[in-house]
């Protein structure tokens, strides 16, 4: 850093406030964890230098045999972690693996079969005719994905981004009443849309997927099936779901990020079947630019450190903690939808304490506690100011914590959320809302708890 604050101090000096709120809060998003020195250092390094568009031993550059090598090597480690036939290291994150992806697809699917109908190969031998009519067939494939106000991420058909405009979206949700998947149900619906896409996977369910059986209900409409394993991918590599759970063994296409569970840099990563990979090579030039080789050699580590029995064991507790945790909230009183978990993360349902996600959320984290809020299924808050807050164990289960920090942060996080209360300010046409943002807490017990 020494090195950084002499062309600029205010970086360096943000990076050290970073190490303090991270070394002092505990980290409880559910999707942050603490990737190791090794993954950081791989990452930080003369390796960003290099242009390497294209994929391994075909580039549109010179000189890339040494990114050939590192990111051969990153995919080889991420097969032989996972199980897959082939992997895709160049996403930069969890949303560009979705777009790549869901681009690789349509490609096979769509663009793939009309190019053999009117016997051509290369794009530039269309007409102007025919390259209009294939671009009108793209923009009417159907995406079937989880509802993002039943834990579903934006990229899974969610209106405000992009997945919604490229394809006719659809979405399915959690039973309004038990609060989980309803496999019956959405067999109805792929039925009735007969999507192109069926997509599973999610940022906020907290429960597992049973994958084989949405398998059966994605080749009974002659979907292709994608799962989005973003959040899970460490309990997967880990072991902790296998058989039905793993997504691996049953989709076609499996997109994920390599910085939650996984415990990786932060980045995305595609498996696939065989047939698909031709398609998935195709990111650059189709929606990416030039790879970042810092990122695919601090992959090919955190695949390395995650191919290990220490990061089985690893997996294991971090479902435990979840367990253990969510018993303990549960037995204080918290509702958690579902009313429980499977995995690494809960949804706290916060109403019953008379306070919006976003007052709960700036409450523990003045606890010392960093979470997030989020939507419960069918909010009637909405997404800004929400119901619940998401939980998670993945980075604390790093630390080394059990059972014992469990029960004594759900006796936090109660005591705060019982102490906050709501302030209603009724004035002027934004009343509702200013009431939704302000709380007060007790002084004396947040001092308590961030005491403890
Ligand atoms: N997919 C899922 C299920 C996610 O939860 C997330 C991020 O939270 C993403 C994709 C996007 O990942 P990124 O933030 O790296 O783009």
């Amino acid at each position: 850093l020494e090195q950084v604050a002499k062309v600029d101090k205010s970086i360096p000096a943000a990076i050290i406030k970073e190490l303090e709120d991270q070394r002092s809060y505990l980290k409880m998003i559910a999707s942050e964890n603490y990737c190791s020195l090794s993954t950081q250092l791989t990452l930080g390094n003369l390796l960003t230098d290099k242009y390497a568009e294209g994929f391994p031993n075909h580039r549109y550059y010179a000189g890339c045999d040494n990114i050939d090598n590192l990111e051969g090597q990153a995919c080889k480690e991420a097969c032989d972690l996972f199980g897959a036939e082939h992997a895709y290291v160049q996403p930069h994150s969890g949303a560009d693996a979705n777009m790549v992806a869901f681009w690789a697809i349509l490609n096979k699917v769509v663009q793939k079969p009309y190019m053999d109908k009117v016997g051509e190969t290369n794009l530039y031998n269309l007409t102007d005719e025919q390259w209009a009519e294939l671009r009108a067939t793209f923009g009417h494939q159907k995406l079937l994905g989880l509802n993002y106000y039943s834990g579903g991420h934006l990229t899974h058909g969610y209106r405000h981004n992009v997945s919604a405009r490229m394809f006719d979206a659809y979405t399915y949700d959690v039973d309004p009443k038990t609060q989980v998947l309803d496999y019956d149900s959405i067999r109805k619906q792929a039925e009735e849309v007969k999507p192109t896409i069926l997509l599973a996977g999610y940022s906020a369910y907290p429960r597992k997927v049973n994958f084989r059986i949405m398998r059966e209900i994605a080749d009974s409409v002659g979907a292709v099936f994608m799962v989005d394993m973003a959040h899970f991918a460490g309990l997967v590599a880990g072991k902790a779901f296998t058989g039905d759970f793993d997504p691996v063994k049953h989709a076609d296409v499996v997109t994920t990020t390599t910085h939650k569970t996984l415990r990786g840099p932060r980045g995305g990563l595609i498996l696939a079947k065989k047939e698909f990979g031709d398609f998935i090579d195709q990111g650059c030039p189709m929606v990416l630019g030039g790879p970042l080789p810092h990122c695919m050699a601090a992959k090919a580590i955190a695949f390395k450190e995650a191919n290990t029995p220490e990061f089985q064991e690893y997996a294991q507790n971090i479902v435990k903690n979840s367990k253990s945790l969510a018993g303990y909230l549960s037995e204080g009183g918290v509702n958690l939808t579902s009313g429980g978990t499977d995995n690494h993360l809960m949804v706290l349902d916060v109403t019953n304490f008379g306070l919006t996600g976003r007052q709960a959320e700036d409450a523990v984290r003045a606890a010392g506690i960093t979470l997030n809020r989020n939507s419960v299924p069918f909010d009637p808050n909405g997404a800004w100011y929400t119901s619940g807050l998401r939980i998670g164990t993945p980075a604390l289960t790093t630390l080394g914590m059990g059972e014992a920090e469990m029960k004594e942060i759900a006796q936090v996080v109660i005591e705060i959320l019982e102490s906050t209360t709501a302030n209603i300010i009724a004035s002027g046409k934004n009343a509702g809302k200013k009431s939704l943002a302000k709380a007060t807490t007790d002084e004396a017990v947040i001092a308590s708890c961030r005491e403890r």
